[in-house]
């Protein structure tokens, strides 16, 4: 049997940990840090973004921003300069909401898409890694993140990246725009 969320919640709500985070290198921040009170369990999961492809943004999107696209994936960025030299999304054409509801058709083509994507981005040039994550629980429709981060700057390896993002300074526009429209020509040569 698993544990329920109210089970976890009871365990867990005056057992909650700090991490020694202050002594890892790649924590973004100083001082001293206390984990927030854990919220009950809520009545039943909140609603993501475009649910049921009513309202969804990716759905209802012609395709303008997309930095590339072909019969069943796109791949777009964010509308602005991100702190991290590229950060971008692939996305499903058509509305899916998890990794397991796509037809194995499609899925079997998404591996070739990460692998092809990944060498995409990483054709911009001092990029040490690029991170391919997939969280969702923003919006519905299935999307995965590329996410480069600098290369030879240790503080900047792992997970904590995706908060580095957000610490580091908006790349200066020029930059940015050339950055993407490197991974754009990568993918369709
Ligand atoms: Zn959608």
């Amino acid at each position: 049997m698993p544990e329920t969320p109210e089970q976890l919640y009871e365990r867990a709500r005056d057992a909650l940990r700090t991490p020694p985070v202050e002594e890892w290198e790649t924590w973004p921040f100083e001082g001293e840090l206390h984990p927030r009170a854990l919220e009950p369990p809520e009545p039943q999961e909140r609603p993501r973004r475009g649910e049921g492809g009513i309202g969804c943004k990716a759905c209802e999107d012609p395709g303008d921003r997309y930095l590339w696209t072909d019969d069943h994936w796109r791949l777009r960025a964010f509308d602005r300069p991100t702190g991290l030299p590229v950060i971008v999304l692939l996305e499903p054409r058509d509305h899916y909401a998890e990794p397991g509801d796509l037809p194995d058709e499609l899925a079997a083509g998404l591996g070739v898409m990460i692998a092809r994507v990944e060498r995409a981005v990483r054709s911009v040039g001092e990029i040490g890694r690029v991170h391919v994550c997939r969280w969702g629980d923003g919006g519905e429709h299935l999307h995965w993140w590329f996410i480069a981060r600098p290369a030879r700057i240790p503080q900047l390896i792992g997970s904590f990246a995706a908060i580095w993002d957000d610490v580091l300074p908006p790349l200066p526009e020029e930059i940015w725009r050339e950055n993407l429209a490197r991974v754009a020509g990568a993918m369709s040569a």
